[in-house]
């Protein structure tokens, strides 16, 4: 069975919320998605090799990602209380975080080489090795897809994915280029 049927047909079994499989050269990278990670608002910035500056210039990043030719991109919901619930966000994305790896198996199955983006930086270790010594877990570390100036809530349109997915709820995204 291809990863493309597997998936669709174990959407629910491995989490999945929303996927679609596009092109990168669909993509669209923006200056500006690197600019907000300079304003740091979610204080990740300069904090592990996942996000900027660690994870290079924008131009190597769209040059990584051009690589590959395919993308898969996928979602996971999370319910919350109210929209106040960060406790329920964080649960959220450690949830997002678990389920990652069994969807990335799968290409692997498939497909030698992958590059993998995902939500929000990089929280495994309790201190981050960066900027003083390589990450101890390169083959493992998915950069945000923000950090790749990719604009999520364009990339959501062009995969016909919701960006959000109503009130008290909270989606995050990952992509596999392959
Ligand atoms: S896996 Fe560890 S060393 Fe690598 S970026 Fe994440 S926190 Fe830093």
């Amino acid at each position: 069975m291809s990863v493309n049927d597997y998936i669709a047909s174990h959407r629910e079994e491995l989490g999945i919320h929303q996927f679609a499989f596009i092109k990168t050269s669909d993509l669209i990278f923006s200056d500006g998605v690197r600019k907000l990670c300079e304003m740091n608002s979610c204080g990740q910035y300069g904090k592990t090799w996942a996000c900027p500056p660690g994870v290079g210039t924008l131009e190597e990043c769209k040059e990584k990602l051009l690589k590959y030719e395919n993308l898969f991109v996928f979602t996971t919901m999370h319910p919350l209380e109210d929209s106040f619930d960060f406790e329920g966000m964080e649960a959220g994305k450690a949830r997002h975080t678990q389920l990652c790896p069994a969807i990335v198996k799968l290409f692997r199955e498939q497909y030698e080489d992958l590059l993998i983006l995902s939500a929000e930086g990089c929280g495994r270790c309790q201190t981050c090795t960066y900027p003083d010594a390589p990450c101890r877990f390169p083959d493992t570390l998915y950069p945000s897809i923000e950090s790749y100036g990719v604009e999520v809530n364009r990339l959501a349109a062009k995969a016909g994915v919701n960006y959000i997915n109503g009130a008290n709820t909270v989606t995050y995204f990952g992509c596999i280029a392959y």
